[in-house]
């Protein structure tokens, strides 16, 4: 990559100044400035020029004028209006890329993905995300059931531990499970506080999450297995047992409880934690065959 492009301190710094733009805190603002770790995330991302990409905060444009370099189409979330006339300035040299001015978490992203990619064209989404909505907006994203390929984004890096944790460890929990349930997470890469402008509070790492193309587990209803999940890890330090009768209290009996463990061979002594994903699926089903 090369001087001219977006993201260098210095032609961060001379866009700044130019537009007299402020950060704000509340928005997550923390620019990438590092061409490298660009690099990085581009590479990560498995896209090629035939690629549609979606980024969700494009900032000044230092991410979005590399997936325009690098893929066929972009097309970027922003929340902030401020950064709308910059970017029309910052990315006047490419011709495929296109702007939403809107909130990620109110977008109807299908429609947008029908609107402006190809019905076969692969889709992949490359973000640099804001902090204080990391989670909300991954679940939102793998909820809907988009026709996406990946998902490649920096986020802070004890989230993307969890969100790519494996049993018996301290940052496995509820969100593994969720993020899991739906992709193959593995943490590509850990990045300094350097890389950013204004530099961030936390540690960073940049993610991966590749869809697949079946659930890994069969679960009867999937609401509720989350529910459950998130009952089973409701405290890290109690047992199943102890979680799940407070999770069922005057609705189901403790003895109904150790019962139904008992038939499908789960130690009620053990603590969620220790539980991969299809022993979650099994003890779910149990009880939502109890209860429906
Ligand atoms: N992509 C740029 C970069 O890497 O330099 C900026 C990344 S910055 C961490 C996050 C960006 O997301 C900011 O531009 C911010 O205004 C935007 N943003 C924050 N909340 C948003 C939301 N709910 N929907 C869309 N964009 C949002």
């Amino acid at each position: 990559m090369n001087k001219k492009f977006i993201a260098t301190p210095v032609r961060t710094k001379e866009i700044l100044k130019k537009y007299g733009f402020t950060f704000k805190k509340s928005l997550g603002q923390n620019f990438l400035i590092d061409s490298n770790v660009l690099k990085n995330i581009i590479g990560h991302a498995g896209i090629d020029e035939h690629a549609g990409t979606i980024e969700i905060g494009p900032g000044i444009g230092a991410l979005t004028e590399q997936l325009a370099i690098h893929s066929d189409k972009v097309v970027a979330f922003e929340i902030d209006g401020r950064l709308l006339s910059i970017l029309e300035d910052t990315l006047s040299d490419y011709e495929n890329i296109r702007i939403i001015h809107e909130d990620i978490l109110k977008a109807n992203v299908h429609q947008v993905i029908k609107e402006n990619f190809e019905e076969d064209q692969p889709i992949h989404i490359v973000a640099n995300l804001p902090y204080y909505i990391t989670t909300p907006i991954l679940m939102k994203l793998l909820r809907e059931g988009l026709p996406v390929e990946s998902i490649t984004v920096m986020i802070q890096k004890e989230v993307a531990d969890r969100m790519a944790a494996k049993p018996n460890t301290k940052s496995y929990g509820s969100l593994t499970i969720a993020i899991q349930y739906y992709t193959e997470a593995s943490v590509v890469m850990n990045v300094p506080k350097t890389v950013f402008m204004p530099q961030p509070n936390v540690d960073s790492s940049i993610l991966k999450l590749v869809a697949r193309n079946v659930a890994p587990v069969h679960v009867k209803d999937e609401d509720y297995f989350f529910t459950i999940v998130q009952a089973c890890f409701a405290q890290r330090r109690k047992t199943l047992r102890n979680n799940l009768s407070s999770h069922f209290k005057g609705v189901l009996d403790k003895d109904v409880i150790n019962q139904t463990l008992d038939s499908i061979g789960i130690d009620g002594t053990r603590r969620g934690e220790s539980l991969d994903m299809q022993e979650f699926s099994v003890l779910a089903n149990a009880f939502y065959e109890l209860q429906n």
